[in-house]
């Protein structure tokens, strides 16, 4: 793979990739010539070098970032847009190269990264760049006195921080929205999936985007993420990624009023009621309990069914899932990959004991995958798992895994079923099975939660606002939700003329 965003190194007589940040429109290392390894899931090898970069990147970053502002920020919605349809066109122009390298980094199947997740990407830019051309504002006459009027302008420096389940789809679902409203940004990929925003980094420079608009700086969160949500130049915070990790960047923004959009964990139901069409139920929780090897945040990891049915759809749900096919993340027809990291495999496999610990019966899986292939021997497979017999109060049925596990569990009626789906910490997303609409509607009015699918699940409208409630978030994202997020308002109150 041609990878300019920074350079091979030989180590050891083999030639590593080195990951650069991309700062005022230049590919640098970090200032203190550190890198990190950077691990392909699918052989358990490190097959490339990202900066390891500290609180001095971030403060060159942030001074880019703050010099392009002026002049960024006063380009009109006609100019920007066109620079973000062409950063669109430039991903959509490497399309396989971008697939494949997340295909690489993550260990998610390359046909995911093909068909889902790069698409998604170009799509977030496209969505924004033309969104900003459709604005509207308000207007308020006050009884023939004055006439007030809105202005939005943009916040300054956006922080935007993001996880590595889906590295290039969350990055630009920030990124877009940041940037067709005139701010500049500061943006922190995960540390263990810095690929394809090396690849965007080189995009921006192929279009030419103006130096400082966009910056992207490599690292850990400990030592980039806190600098970025510390700093007092960088006006707003948007963060995706564990709730842990959201409390930390709450708590380091909020002595400087920060505005802040938090997206965090989940633990979300999927509920199968009687009147549910099997057909499309079975297949559609599986996917949702399943898809990037169960590392989605809106997977739904806790799987309710009616009791009447119970029996039968969990037949036709393990034979469904048996079907799944686990191989070589760059194999074509794989449709269940490698988890992310050895801690993440560690994580996914204390869970399993976890359960059977708290009295779980093991339906499917459960055990490391056996050798994929030569070049996968060392790698982090896990295969889709399914537990019963759980209580919903448990440890398993109240903490995100986020890896390919999902309990059963039997319910008896519409009120019992909310109450459980309900009572964790968590509120992101829910599914609900049902041909009853009146159901369909009670249910998902009930549900604490940011997001209900009705016979569907991970549906995508880039109109509607995203995000969770109680322990999954604050704030959200999305359509007209994301440009209100990343612009302020200002009210303009004019006296009408006194005509006496
Ligand atoms: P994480 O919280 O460990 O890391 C997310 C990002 O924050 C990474 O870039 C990391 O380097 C950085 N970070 C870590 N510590 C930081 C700190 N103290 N200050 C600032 N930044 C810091 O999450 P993860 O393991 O990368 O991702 C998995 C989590 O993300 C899961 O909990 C999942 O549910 C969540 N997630 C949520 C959504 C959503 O939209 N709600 C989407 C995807 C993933």
């Amino acid at each position: 793979m041609a990878f300019k965003c920074g350079r091979t190194r030989s180590h050891g007589g083999v030639q590593v990739k080195h990951i650069n940040n991309f700062i005022a429109g230049e590919m640098v290392p970090a200032q203190s010539g550190a890198y990190l390894a950077n691990i392909e899931p699918a052989t358990g090898t490190a097959y490339s070098e990202v900066a390891d970069s500290d609180a001095a990147d971030v403060g060159t970053a942030v001074n880019a970032a703050r010099a392009a502002f002026p002049a960024w920020s006063q380009t009109t919605a006609a100019v920007r847009s066109r620079r973000l349809l062409s950063i669109a066109q430039g991903i959509e122009n490497r399309l396989e190269e971008f697939a494949r390298a997340e295909s690489i980094d993550t260990g998610k199947p390359i046909s995911l990264a093909r068909n889902l997740d790069i698409p998604r990407a170009i799509q977030n830019f496209r969505f924004f760049a033309t969104a900003i051309l459709h604005t509207q504002s308000a207007a308020h006459v006050t009884d023939g006195a004055a006439l007030n009027y809105t202005l939005r302008h943009p916040v300054g420096v956006a922080g935007l921080i993001t996880p590595w389940n889906l590295p290039l789809y969350l990055l630009s679902w920030k990124i877009a929205p940041a940037l067709a409203t005139g701010n500049t940004a500061i943006a922190k990929p995960s540390e263990l999936t810095p690929m394809t925003a090396g690849l965007l980094a080189e995009v921006c420079q192929e279009t030419e985007l103006p130096p400082g608009v966009l910056n992207i700086v490599h690292g850990t969160g400990a030592k980039v993420g806190t600098a970025i949500t510390a700093h007092p130049q960088v006006a707003c915070i948007s963060f995706t990624g564990g709730t842990v990790t959201g409390k930390r960047v709450a708590q380091s923004a909020a002595p400087h009023f920060k505005k802040v959009s938090l997206e965090l964990g989940g633990k979300n139901p999927t509920i199968v009621f009687k009147s549910a069409d099997l057909a499309s139920a079975v297949p559609g929780a599986a996917r949702a309990a399943f898809a990037n090897q169960g590392q989605v945040c809106l997977c739904g990891s806790r799987i309710f069914v009616q009791a009447s049915i119970y029996e039968e759809f969990t037949e036709r749900l393990v034979a469904s899932v048996q079907k799944i096919r686990i191989g070589d993340p760059l194999d074509e027809s794989t449709q269940h990959g490698a988890l992310v990291s050895h801690a993440q495999f560690e994580k996914t496999m204390s869970y399993v004991q976890l359960a059977k610990d708290e009295g779980g019966e093991l339906l499917y899986g459960g055990q490391p995958c056996p050798t994929i292939n030569d070049r996968c021997q060392n790698g982090f497979f896990f295969p889709p798992t399914l537990i019963t017999g759980l209580p919903a109060d448990c440890r398993v049925n109240q903490e995100e895994i986020f890896g390919p596990i999902a309990t059963l569990t039997p319910f008896s009626n519409e009120a019992e079923v909310v109450d459980a789906a309900n009572g964790t910490p968590y509120g992101l997303s829910a599914s609900v099975w049902t041909q009853d609409l009146g159901q369909a509607q009670r249910v998902s009015a009930g549900l604490e939660c940011g997001t209900v699918w009705v016979n569907c699940w991970l549906t995508r409208d880039l109109r509607v606002p995203f995000g969770g409630v109680k322990a999954s978030g604050v704030g959200r994202e999305g359509g007209a939700e994301a440009l209100r997020f990343f612009t302020e308002s200002k009210n303009v109150c004019i006296a009408m003329s006194d005509s006496s």
